[in-house]
């Protein structure tokens, strides 16, 4: 079904539901149509937003708010930012293999492929840091909390 923005000869504006345009000029022309409000039967189909199942692809919806959680309500934002970066650490901390100070050598190996693709953590100079990242080794720093770290 279409919906159609109809407006009559008296300046009058409705709706009409019709199968297709052609379903919709049939009926003009047939003078099946009519306005609602003053029954004229001239009218004349104006441009509108399409609506109804035209099998256009939906709207895309916006996207999700980062997920919250009842513990956030309330909670300035910073205190949010912590918490969202805390359970990243959890999840990446879990995740990733602790390699230690062999972490420089062990990611090497990794993007040479002489070692199995996984994630790791470790330790590293500003030094070696440096050095991963010239050689286009995708490594980042991330600041870990004291208490973190065992
Ligand atoms: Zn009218």
């Amino acid at each position: 079904m279409i919906v159609f923005d109809l407006l009559c000869a008296a300046g009058h504006r409705f709706e009409g539901w019709f199968g297709s345009a052609a379903d919709f000029a049939d009926q003009r022309d047939r003078q099946l149509l009519c306005c609602p409000s003053c029954g004229s039967a001239s009218v004349e189909r104006v441009p509108s937003a399409s609506r109804g199942n035209l099998g256009a692809p939906e709207p895309k919806a916006p996207a999700a708010p980062p997920a919250r959680t009842p513990e956030m309500e309330g909670k300035d934002p910073f205190a949010i930012a912590q918490m969202l970066y805390s359970r990243m650490l959890d999840e990446l901390l879990t995740k990733s293999e602790d390699v230690g100070k062999e972490f420089p050598a062990e990611a090497r190996k990794i993007f040479y492929q002489e070692a199995p693709a996984r994630a790791i953590r470790g330790q590293a100079t500003t030094e070696e840091h440096e050095e991963l990242l010239d050689e286009g080794i995708p490594v980042a720093r991330l600041p870990l909390p004291p208490t973190r770290l065992n």
